[in-house]
């Protein structure tokens, strides 16, 4: 008899206590519903099983966590910036018909704002800002634009919904950018903001590199704006330096001194962009802006899919019912197509592994219930689940689940042979879903007295 397959060697974070595995319907421990659950190797391909059963819980917080008073963690908006930060991406070149369909596209996802590049920008930028505004989006659409008179009257031309404005205040930015002084800045924002009021339009100023600039400068200028009523004020981490806890605590304290909302531009050049956002809704932010892909200047922003699976771990309900999460990847397609690169193999949600079970260990507690190594569950984002089982990780329950799948009647023993030969294969070459499928075949024509070819 073959020794026991049943598990793969334990790679450290397999610990086997993780949770109770759901035992239903029958010996094999696997329910009908997760016997349809695919198997596939690593090759991929498609596969259209129906969507397993979850227990997942909407809110995954550890229950000895409270959320901060100001929290916006289940009650945040997007403001989606493909069309602006997006556009600073070093591929980027949108005509007038791909900023039409992504506009569309993101419309329909549910952002709650599109960011458009500065119809001061070029002749085309107005053009085409003019075109998305005559769209008729759900989306509000805003436009972003240096803090400046001269931007500011051709954008409320153009019939943008809002306005951003942006204005560097880090001593680099005053000393090597502008050259001018807080006071300079302050009235220069309080005369755009009170400009682009009279229009009726909303208003937003943000500063620039916001980490690297001095505090007292920082809050006197976002009170300043806030006592003329700008819509929101905007934290702009420029360069990508700030850490979770720096954000968090600048935005607390943000939130103590203005009344306006806080929108939140976070660079990714350290990694910190999506636990940055997390961080600035937990202290009260109520803007995160967004990129498809994280697409924008250098490594870019805080990529939209990203802070949908963040917060889906937070609030499923609220980010189930309030965007079209079934729509990402191709959103996200056609973004990636627009400027020619690959999904990620490692993205959040849509990298082609991101729901692949490969170890032996995993695939088993997954096919008895795939909440026990899935916090997302992937058809809520319209994507399949895989169980790698042509590996030398592979183990012979998910072996079985496969042989159940073809049809194929075999005892556990005989099971756990043919998963002895997969992991010997396995050792020797890639091994495809085919080699295991002949391998069950054989053993099942052996099983039955028939002949096995050689
Ligand atoms: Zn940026």
């Amino acid at each position: 008899m073959a020794p026991s397959t049943s598990d793969a060697p334990p790679c450290p974070d397999c610990a086997p206590s993780e949770g109770p595995i759901r035992h239903v319907n029958g010996s094999n421990g696997v329910d009908s519903t997760h016997q349809a659950i695919p198997t596939n190797v690593a090759s991929g391909g498609a596969n259209s099983a129906p969507a397993p059963t979850s227990n997942v819980p909407s809110k995954f917080l550890m229950p000895f966590m409270n959320r901060d008073l100001n929290s916006n963690v289940a009650n945040f908006k997007i403001i989606e910036s493909t069309l602006r930060e997006g556009e600073q991406f070093a591929n980027a070149f949108f005509d007038t018909e791909t900023k039409i369909k992504i506009a569309k596209a993101l419309d329909a996802f549910g952002v709650d704002c599109i960011e458009l590049t500065s119809p001061a920008a070029s002749e085309q930028s107005r053009k085409d800002c003019e075109a998305i505004c005559k769209l008729g989006l759900k989306a509000k659409v805003i436009t972003h634009i240096r803090c400046h008179m001269d931007d500011a009257r051709i954008a409320v031309e153009t019939g943008v919904d809002g306005v951003d404005v942006v204005m560097g205040t880090s001593k680099f930015l005053r000393e090597y950018s502008h050259g001018k002084d807080m006071t300079y800045i302050t009235k220069k924002a309080v005369e755009v903001i009170d400009f682009v009021k009279s229009k009726g339009i909303e208003i937003r100023f943000s500063t620039e590199d916001s980490f690297r600039s001095d505090i007292v400068d920082l809050l006197s200028i976002y009170q300043a704006v806030d006592k003329v009523g700008v819509h929101r004020v905007g934290i702009a981490d420029t360069i990508g330096i700030a850490n979770p806890r720096q954000v968090y605590e600048l935005v607390k304290l943000l939130r103590s001194v203005v009344s306006c909302d806080i929108e939140v531009h976070l660079h990714n050049d350290t990694g910190c962009a999506i636990a940055n956002a997390y961080c600035a809704l937990e202290a009260g932010a109520t803007h995160i802006d967004t990129s498809v892909l994280g697409i924008g200047e250098r490594n870019g922003i805080t990529p939209l899919g990203a802070l949908m699976a963040r917060m889906y771990t937070e609030d499923r309900e609220y980010v189930m019912g309030k965007y079209n999460l079934k729509m990402l990847r191709q959103v996200e397609e056609l973004v990636a197509d627009a400027v020619q690169i690959q999904i990620p193999f490692n993205n959040y949600v849509t990298g082609y592994c991101a729901f692949t079970h490969k170890a032996g260990i995993h695939a088993k507690a997954i096919l008895a219930n795939p909440s026990t190594y899935e916090v997302l569950r992937p058809e809520d984002f319209g994507m399949t689940r895989y169980v790698n089982i042509g590996s030398r990780l592979t183990g012979w329950n998910a072996v079985k689940s496969r042989a159940e799948q073809l049809g194929l009647t075999l005892s556990d023993d005989q099971i756990k042979d043919v998963t002895q030969k997969i992991k010997a294969l396995a050792d020797v070459r890639e091994t495809q879903l085919e080699d295991v499928d002949n391998l069950l075949s054989s053993a099942h024509q052996a099983a039955n007295g028939q002949k096995v070819a050689a």
